[in-house]
């Protein structure tokens, strides 16, 4: 059983949740992400809240890296956080 690896697919992204989980960590603009099973939850799971704040943080992060590390585009000045 493989664990914190990235998954990127187009099917597990949905749309953006408005359950009080979801406002509650200010995250209602963004898409839930289903993940899949690990060592915790058995199933594959969609992400709402605080869970879901930090895995688009950390794809953010993730994004950023790959585009410095590739040199194709450079982020724009201050990140583009909204
Ligand atoms: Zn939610």
């Amino acid at each position: 059983m493989s664990r914190n690896r990235p998954f990127i697919a187009s099917d597990n992204v949905g749309r953006p949740c408005h359950c009080l989980e979801c406002q509650a960590a200010e995250v209602t603009d963004k898409p839930i992400v289903r993940v899949p099973p690990d060592d915790f939850h058995p199933k594959a799971r969609w992400l709402h809240g605080e869970e879901l704040k930090a895995y688009w943080l950390a794809r953010d992060r993730a994004m950023t890296a790959l585009r410095a590390a590739t040199g194709k585009s450079m982020p724009p000045p201050g990140g583009g956080l909204e």
